[in-house]
Formats: C-alpha cells, sequence, structure tokens
C-alpha cells in the first residue's frame, strides 16, 4: 500500500471541520487498506506505533529531525530553525524545503506504508550508543524517497505531532461502518476495545474475521482492560436511592488507580489511562507476588503513599510523585512505600468475572489475596442507612481518604469496562477545612511503633483542651515530623508520666498503647480540619455523631515546654478554625 493514500486520506481529514466528514475520509482510507495491514494503519492514523501501553515511544527529538531535514535538502540547520519559528509545525517547513531537486533523484523509491511503520518502529526502538546517528540515518532515508505532502505528516509523525484529531471513538465509528456495514454496529466493536484497550487488534480482528468475532472477544492477561468509572453525587439519600436503597459503600483512596495482570511469568501495571507503569513501581510487583495466590489474575486497586513508620495514609501528592520516575527508583520506593488497597477482581484463572455481580466478584477477590502490609482489600460497609453512610464518610476522610466510592451490588452490578455509569458513585465532600496555623497540643497516649520506629512509638495520641469540662479531647494521631533522635528518645522521656489506663481527664474513643497524664504540649501543623467519628474535639458540635480530627498532623520541631497542658489550643478554638476556614472543594481536582 502506497504511504501517499495515507498522506492524502489524512489531508482531506485535517481541511474539513464536519466530524461526520472526518469519519468518511477515514472509512475511505480503511475500505483501501488490504487486511493484513489494517492495524499498523490504524495505529499510524492515532499518532502511534503500537498500543499505548506497552510504552513504546517514538517521538524524536525536533533536534534530531532538524538534522535530517537539513541533510536531505541542503539547507541549514539554522534556516530550517528560523522558518520552524515562523510557522510553529516542523511538518509545514519540511513540506516547504523539500522538492524534488533537493532530494537524490536517482534512488527514490515511492514510500509504502509498511516500509513508513517499519522505519518507524526501528527508530522507536534504536537505543544505546549509537542511536541517534541510526535515528538521523533512518529518518533521513525515508524524508530522501518522500513527497513534500508525505514528509509533512513523517515529520510530524516522529516529533509526536500528528494531530489529525482523530479520536479512538472515531476509529471505532469508522470500523462499524467500513466492516460492519453501518454506525449501528460501533457498540459490539467499542465492546472489544473496552476489553482490551488495543485499536489495532480490533481492527485487525473484524477485517480478518467479520463483525462475529467481536461478540466473543475475551479479556485477556496482558490486555489491558478500560476502567470502569464512577458517576459522582453530593448526598447519601440520592446515592442510595440511586442503587435502589442499598449499596456497598467502600473507602475511596486517594492514591493511583492500577490494573494488575498476573501470570506465572509476569505482572504487568496499568494506570487508569492505559499507560504500562510496571517499572515505575517494582515494589508494589514484589507485594502482588507475595499476596496474591491465584495463579492468573486480573486486579484493580488504588495505590497509595504511606508513612513507613506509622502505616498512616499519605497525601495524594506522595505517590503521584514515584510516578513517571526514570531514575531512583528502588529508593523513592522504600521513602515512599506503597500500599495497593484491591477493590476488584475481574478475572481469575482463566475465567472472566467481568459479567459477574459485584458481590461475587468481591468474594473471588477475598478468595485470592492474602493480605500483607503492602497489599490490602478496600475497606467496605454494606448499608441502606443514610446517616450510617455519612458517618462512614467521616471516618474515611478521618483515615487520609477521599471519601466514599458507593457500588451497586444488584443482578445489573456487572463490570462495565470503559463506562461511566450509577454503578459506582462517589461521595466526595463539597468542604474542607484548611489549616492556616498550628495548634498546641497535649500528648495524652501513644502507639507501638513498626518498621524502623520498632521499640519506641509510631505516633502519639493528641488532644485539645476543653475549659468548660477540664477535660482534653483527641484530635489526632501525630508520627510525622519526629527527628530520630525524639523518636529514640520517647520511651525514656515519656516514662515519668506513663499510667497504667485512661486518665481521668481524657476524653477518648481511641484506645492508646500507652496512656499518659496529660503533661507534655506540642505544636502541630496539619492539613486541614476534618469531621471524624473517632476523635472527640467538638462532638456534636459541627454535626451530630461526629467530632473535628487533623488530617495528616505534623510536629513543627516546637515542643513547648513553656506551656501548661491547660495552655493547649482549645475545642471552642478548634472548633472556630473549622468555621472559618470552611471553602468549596474544587470538582474533580485531579487526573490519575
Ligand atoms: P475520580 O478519580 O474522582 O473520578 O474517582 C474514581 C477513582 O477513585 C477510581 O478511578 C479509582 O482510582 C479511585 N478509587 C479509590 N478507591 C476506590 C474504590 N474503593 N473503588 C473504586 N475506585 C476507587
Amino acid at each position: 500500500m502506497l504511504y501517499s493514500l495515507i498522506a492524502n486520506a489524512y489531508e482531506k481529514i485535517e481541511a474539513t471541520t464536519k466530524r461526520l466528514e472526518m469519519t468518511d475520509y477515514l472509512v475511505e482510507l480503511i475500505k483501501n487498506t488490504p487486511k493484513h495491514i489494517i492495524d499498523k494503519v490504524v495505529y499510524l492514523t492515532i499518532g502511534e506505533l503500537y498500543p499505548p501501553f506497552e510504552g513504546v515511544e517514538l517521538g524524536i527529538a525536533e533536534k534530531l529531525a532538524i538534522h535530517a531535514i537539513s541533510s536531505v535538502t541542503g539547507k541549514t540547520e539554522k534556516a530550517i530553525l528560523d522558518d520552524y519559528q515562523n510557522t510553529g509545525d516542523l511538518g509545514t517547513t519540511v513540506e516547504k524545503f523539500i522538492t524534488k531537486k533537493t532530494q537524490a533523484t536517482f534512488f527514490r523509491q515511492p514510500l509504502t506504508v509498511e516500509g513508513v511503520y517499519d522505519t518507524f518502529a526501528k527508530i522507536a526502538r534504536s537505543t544505546g550508543g549509537g542511536a541517534q546517528e541510526t535515528k538521523i540515518r533512518l529518518l533521513s532515508s525515508l524524508l530522501n524517497d518522500a513527497s513534500p505532502k508525505e514528509a509533512k505528516y513523517i515529520i510530524r509523525m516522529i516529533t509526536g505531532r500528528l494531530r489529525i484529531g482523530i479520536a479512538d471513538m472515531t476509529v471505532l465509528d469508522a470500523l462499524a461502518v467500513a466492516y460492519g456495514g453501518g454506525k449501528k454496529f460501533r457498540e459490539e466493536i467499542e465492546r472489544a476495545y473496552n476489553l482490551t484497550s488495543d485499536l489495532g487488534y480490533v481492527a485487525k480482528t473484524v477485517a480478518e474475521e467479520g463483525l462475529g468475532a467481536v461478540e466473543h472477544f475475551k479479556i485477556a492477561v496482558g490486555k489491558p482492560i478500560r476502567p470502569m468509572l464512577a458517576e459522582r453525587l453530593s448526598s447519601s439519600q440520592e446515592i442510595l436511592a440511586k442503587m435502589g436503597g442499598k449499596g456497598v459503600a467502600e473507602y475511596k483512596y486517594d492514591g493511583l488507580r492500577l490494573q494488575a495482570h498476573i501470570s506465572p511469568k509476569s505482572i504487568q501495571l496499568y494506570s487508569r489511562r492505559i499507560e504500562n507503569l510496571t517499572d515505575q513501581f517494582p515494589d508494589v510487583v514484589r507485594a502482588l507476588r507475595e499476596a496474591i495466590v491465584a495463579k492468573e489474575a486480573i486486579v484493580e486497586g488504588e495505590a497509595v503513599g504511606v508513612d513507613p513508620d506509622t502505616g498512616e495514609m499519605l497525601p495524594f501528592q506522595m505517590v503521584s510523585h514515584r510516578r513517571g520516575r526514570k531514575y531512583e527508583i528502588e529508593s523513592t520506593a522504600k521513602e515512599i512505600p506503597i500500599t495497593l488497597f484491591l477493590f476488584d477482581a475481574l478475572y481469575v484463572n482463566g475465567k472472566d468475572y467481568t459479567m459477574e455481580q459485584y458481590p461475587e466478584r468481591r468474594r473471588e477477590l477475598q478468595k485470592i489475596v492474602k493480605p500483607t502490609d503492602h497489599v490490602k482489600i478496600a475497606e467496605q460497609i454494606i448499608t441502606s442507612d443514610p446517616s450510617k453512610l455519612d458517618e462512614y464518610m467521616d471516618q474515611a476522610i478521618a483515615d487520609g481518604c477521599e471519601g466514599l466510592m458507593v457500588k451497586d451490588l444488584g443482578p445489573e452490578s456487572f463490570y462495565t469496562a470503559g463506562a461511566r455509569q450509577f454503578k459506582w458513585i462517589k461521595y466526595k465532600r463539597e468542604y474542607k477545612s484548611e489549616m492556616a496555623d498550628a495548634v498546641d497540643l497535649v500528648v495524652v497516649g501513644a502507639f507501638a511503633g513498626r518498621g524502623r520506629r520498632a521499640g519506641s512509638y509510631g505516633a502519639l495520641l493528641m488532644a485539645a483542651y476543653d475549659h468548660e469540662s477540664d477535660m482534653f479531647k483527641t484530635v489526632c494521631k501525630l508520627g510525622s515530623g519526629f527527628t530520630d533522635e525524639d523518636l529514640a528518645n520517647m520511651p525514656k522521656m515519656f516514662a515519668q508520666y506513663k499510667i497504667p489506663h485512661v486518665h481521668a481527664r481524657i476524653d477518648s474513643k481511641i484506645k492508646a498503647d500507652v496512656w499518659f497524664v496529660p503533661t507534655v504540649v506540642l505544636e502541630v501543623i496539619g492539613a486541614e480540619l476534618t469531621l471524624s467519628p473517632s476523635h472527640t474535639t467538638g462532638w456534636n458540635a459541627i454535626k451530630k455523631g461526629a467530632g473535628l480530627a487533623i488530617r495528616f498532623p505534623r510536629f513543627t520541631g516546637n515542643w513547648r515546654k513553656d506551656r501548661a497542658p491547660e495552655d493547649a489550643t482549645t475545642v471552642d478554638e478548634i472548633i472556630k478554625m473549622y468555621n472559618r476556614q470552611l471553602k468549596k472543594i474544587e470538582v474533580e481536582p485531579k487526573i490519575a
């Protein structure tokens, strides 16, 4: 197949402003393509060489492209760069500079799609010493054989700027028309795509085996499934009503969604946008190897950064800090260890579970996971009571989560790959209360440390002072911000305040491992104040059945030796801080 066919089609597609026309040109291109290379044509048209989850990047630096253009056209690199700065598109520049005269006409051969594709693939895969020269040589050979128009698209493709505006859904439409006879077949083709995330593979299957093949499309280990998505509602009544009165409320962990494909040979991790993240999370791979007892499985979960010393969950930023890294992967994994909270099982030992109801998938998940510190199963309750849901929401937030994910458990509760429906509803807060100021809190108890902190304390139980009742009311567990020296000294330092039972002036719903006479005051700063069913500061003041807690608290380093426990920040002050700083949360702040 001649590459000029592709270049002509791209030009027409680019020129039209109507989506229908765009699809028509794409249909024409697909119909003109021999079936055995339809996958290649589809990948090229969306600016790729392989399905995105294979993680092979074609893009070469513009500098190299300019070098190749210069060697083929005889123009100086400066002249090319000057023109490029004017046009803003290296494709337009090369189209202008390439003429028959500039090329070595004697050796020119018409470009074929297969030839262009294979050369692109060689460019993408050449790495290591001498790779740059190889890439330039390969690109130059393509440009030498290209017409000006072909050169334009080759350069755009190679620099990662094809941008003819064909999205995956347009390709699905075009495939439905070209091979199925109409857009009404799009749904079936889309399903196949949702189960494999591989447009080229779907196109080739439909082209060679007909639409019937798509009906029996199966999920497979190693081909990421497009993730099921959630709708959003903002009241517990509404959410439960949508679920037919009853739902599973699960912690909505604030991290990075991972889909793990496990086989005896390998474990692959894919992001929500189907990128392959395996190399960035070797610790997660090892943890899954230990925790999953099935031979083959596809499971989904949320990867959350966890404080190695206290076991407390860290804010989202910490896990996103680990993503996209090329260097120091293992050392960052030690600094920010991850716990994967699994929430779904889509495939186990040869059986596809996507068409099973959610309770069945969860049962299967529980069967194949042996929970460890680094792989756990998502916390959940089943409820039909909106106030229970609200209470659970407060608890989730105080535990470092973003809110709840409420899930349907009825007969229709399949895993709907790639679709956003009301079978999953996210329930996040509308408001949050940021903490601008540090507070002084009293140490009332402690929790045994683990890991590096074994033998010392992992976290302290902190309280505010309630003037009215003359009691200390708990407001957070504090584990961050201490130096190694502080940590080592803590048991000795607090030994004099240790008592065998909770002190009569401490009001706590949490059971500490060690109790103290309220004496020592520390300065603490946190990310925000939040409602909590576990802490007693401000109990019932803002909401019935909830107190206030500090989320992600941190010791500032300031031991308030000058303060008596009664000089600590009061419960009233904390309630005021909560009210004063209440602010609406932006909707959908992150893409993960
Ligand atoms: P959002 O990103 O706000 O649209 O919320 C959906 C995301 O929440 C999912 O893609 C997951 O990454 C994440 N998530 C956290 N916990 C859960 C859970 N228990 N079930 C499903 N998704 C979860």
